[in-house]
């Protein structure tokens, strides 16, 4: 809690004996219920209203909500209530996202105040906003009495009149911020508040995209979405590169003209600069950003003009959806079959799927895009309860890549090296040709296991399932699951034999070795996500590559998405088989599809002659011969009757419980105990325990259990029911309820 919110319960409590009124509160913790709190005389507090209320010997942030929610017990005596301590300075959260919150704990089985918590993820937006001082010339003061050169050039940059940081006009008069305290000091500058920048309007006419006639009616179809006024879902379903962002700006232009608020979600690693700029070439601004990688203040900022309705258009990654939207007319999520959507951290949700609830309690237009949609969506969009826009071609005119299968077992890599002969050959005919090359593994670091020669030692990471893979550059050894690190050891651990360790496998640290060892003259850009240190130095490696500086990149799937490289000729898969070896999830052969996909359709999208190249070990399988032959419609036929037959989603509905525990016995007795007293339903499985995958990360031990039903089931009620019945879990075990899992690990 900060000092200032503190200062708050120091006041003295409002007059006792006034009468007073009762409020229900949500506290931003992990509870599912209101809290009664007496509203002091004076203070206005409608619902959605942040206060500041004593809780237990702590003081916390709480909303003040319009109804009381779950079973506050037996009611409080009114003199026993306690009272609110006072309102905070920060627009009320508007009805309808208190709807919103609801809806999702409800669904996620998420305690409310949870959910509410994500909805304030920007902490300065409930402090006093505190302006920031700048100085500025004062104009016919006399000169001051010492005049120094330095002095002289400060006096000559201000002369604008312009309100400036003491480090800015610093910076400009190359002076140090002392010289500009002398001229405070001396009468000739003066130090005043810097007005608050407002964000800027997006103009919706401000370029008129010329559209190709099928393009057009996509537009047209979207327009009239966003004109109707009402809720509606459409699937607007176009190949790489035929121009869906520039037909969805048609229907955020649209929501613009009627004074609404618009969003745009993109998985976060595709909020590149590119984007921006193209939002900016159509609508003469950046739009408003919300991701990671804003400050505190940024955060605070952008929350507070979300509310007010100052921003117009949201770009976001998935938690924009939680911001306070005065008068949110359209959602669009973008890439909406990206798997980072759904987020596995305290309330599990799937911000795609939450798009479409808000647009319905919204009663506004959701669209949701793709060149390799969800078999979700493509299902709802068969049946007609979603809307389906395609959009077949490319606006180029240029061919989709052709994708031909390297045979591992045919024309296998040299020993000790990851690249097949054919794959090298064509990347040397790019080269020549003075094009690009994209080679994508998913897999960072250098290599993903750690061998001793010598005793067959395995270098594992100790407290997790899993080796620790090498990370060269770094010279350590990391665990990628709880970011456990060592340094690389010169001799094995069990053993104790002196370089005996050898790295096995490849991971893009190392094919980016081979391709340096090969072509020592190409210019080589290495992206994963542990190399590049933040958004900012991630967009400056993308704009790099989209101006041709480049002539080799090597990536994990920081590079698959979104992202349109002019040069790339040529995409190289170095394990096409990695995805599909996840057994027990279901989604394992939609997200190689969609991603072989992606990654070879970056190739030649401004061009004719794209290729793509994916190795594998197995080209007859059914989703390698799909990406090959480019026969998306022969892919979903089969995915779709798979998930039918096995009531997989979206024809079932599956919820995840993961029991963990210090020690494995009690995780799986617990794990057992939960089983047995699930309560007897027809047409509910319930799978399992079973070991997790990933039997133990940090430490702890992991069993889940699998709960599937039937579509029109409601698997909520059951699982709430169930839950109700437990007794409280004791010492250190946790239960994780995951609605619509998408990790099965
Ligand atoms: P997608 O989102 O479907 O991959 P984009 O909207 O990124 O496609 O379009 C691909 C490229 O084609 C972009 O560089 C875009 O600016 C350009 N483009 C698409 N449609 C048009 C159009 N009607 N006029 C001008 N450029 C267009
Ligand atoms: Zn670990």
């Amino acid at each position: 809690m900060t000092s200032q919110l503190d200062s708050l319960l120091d006041k003295p409590a409002a007059d006792e004996g006034a009468a007073r009124r009762r409020v229900p509160v949500v506290l931003t913790v992990a509870l599912d219920q209101t809290y009664d709190y007496l509203l002091p005389e004076g203070i206005e507090a409608e619902p959605g209203s942040f206060v500041l209320v004593p809780f237990g010997p702590q003081s916390r942030i709480g909303v003040v909500w319009d109804g009381p929610v779950g079973e506050p017990g037996k009611a409080i005596e009114p003199n026993k209530l306690k009272t609110i301590a006072g309102r905070l300075d920060a627009p009320p959260l508007p009805p309808l996202s208190l709807k919103f919150a609801e809806w999702i704990a409800r669904y996620t089985l998420s305690p409310l105040g949870m959910v509410v918590r994500m909805m304030m993820s920007a902490r300065t937006a409930f402090e006093p906003v505190k302006p920031r001082f700048g100085v500025t010339l004062v104009e016919d003061a006399p000169s001051p009495a010492r005049m120094t050169p330095a002095r002289k050039r400060a006096l000559e940059v201000a002369a604008d009149g312009a309100i400036r940081a003491k480090s800015a006009l610093a910076g400009e008069a190359q002076c140090s911020t002392g010289v500009i305290d002398g001229l405070v000091a001396a009468g000739n500058l003066v130090e005043v508040a810097i007005p608050e920048k407002r964000a800027a309007l997006p103009d919706p006419k401000h370029h008129a995209t010329e559209f190709t006639p099928e393009q057009a009616r996509a537009a047209h179809a979207l327009v009239s979405a966003v004109d109707a006024g009402n809720f509606s879902v459409t699937l607007l379903d176009g190949v790489t590169g035929s121009g869906k962002t520039e037909v969805y700006f048609e229907a955020v232009a649209r929501t613009l003209g009627r004074d609404k608020q618009a969003l745009i979600m993109l998985p976060e690693i595709a909020l590149t600069d590119q984007f921006m700029r193209r939002f900016e070439a159509r609508f003469g601004c950046a739009p408003v950003e919300w991701h990671s990688a804003l400050s505190g203040p940024e955060r605070g900022r952008v929350w507070r003009s979300v509310a007010t309705g100052e921003a117009r258009v949201v770009v976001g990654a998935r938690s924009a959806l939680f911001l306070p939207f005065k008068e949110l007319g359209l959602i669009i999520v973008d890439e909406e079959h990206d798997s980072g959507f759904k987020q596995d951290d305290r309330v599990h949700y799937q911000a795609r799927d939450m798009a479409v609830v808000r647009g319905n309690l919204g009663a506004f237009p959701v669209v949701l895009a793709s060149a390799t949609p969800s078999i979700e969506s493509h299902v709802n969009a068969r049946t007609g309860r979603y809307r389906h826009v395609v959009l077949p071609a490319r606006y180029s005119g240029a061919a989709l890549p052709e994708v031909t299968a390297i045979d591992l077992r045919k024309s296998p890599p040299d020993k000790g090296k990851w690249l097949s002969p054919v794959l090298v050959a064509a990347i040397a005919e790019t080269l020549a040709a003075g094009q690009q090359t994209l080679l994508f593994l998913n897999r960072r670091g250098y290599a993903p296991l750690t061998l001793c020669r010598s005793c067959g030692h395995r270098i594992e990471c100790p407290q997790c399932t899993a080796w620790l893979v090498e990370h060269r550059f770094r010279g350590r050894l990391h665990c990628h699951h709880c970011g456990f690190s060592i340094p690389l050891p010169e001799k094995c651990p069990k053993c104790g034999e002196p370089g005996a360790l050898v790295a096995c496998g490849p991971g893009v640290e190392r094919v980016a070795e081979e391709v340096t060892e090969r072509f020592p003259e190409a210019r080589l850009a290495l992206l994963s996500s542990d190399l590049v240190p933040g958004i900012t130095e991630m967009r400056e490696m993308i704009r790099e590559i989209e101006a041709g500086g480049i002539d080799i990149v090597i990536g994990t799937q920081m590079v698959a998405k979104g992202h349109h490289f002019p040069h790339l000729a040529t995409v190289g898969i170095v394990d096409g088989d990695l995805g599909l070896a996840q057994g027990a999830d279901p989604r394992a052969g939609e997200r190689t599809f969609q991603l072989l996909h992606q990654v070879t359709g970056r190739a030649g999208r401004a061009f004719a002659e794209g290729h793509g190249y994916v190795q594998t070990h197995m080209p007859e399988h059914p989703v390698m011969e799909a990406i090959i032959r480019g026969d998306r419609e022969a892919f979903l036929e089969r995915e779709i009757a798979i998930r039918r037959s096995g009531l997989l989603p979206p024809f079932g509905r599956l919820a995840a419980l993961i029991v963990s525990a210090r020690h494995k016995e009690t995780a799986q007795l617990v794990a057992r105990d939960i089983v047995r007293r699930a309560p007897p339903a027809d047409r509910i499985e319930i799978l399992g325990p079973a070991e997790a995958p990933l039997a133990v990360i940090r430490g702890r031990h992991r069993w889940r259990l699998l709960v599937k039903a039937p579509r029109e089931i409601d698997v909520q009620a059951y699982l709430r029911a169930w839950l109700a019945a437990m007794p409280p879990l004791k010492g250190d075990i946790r239960l994780t309820v995951d609605v619509d899992p998408y990790s099965f690990l």
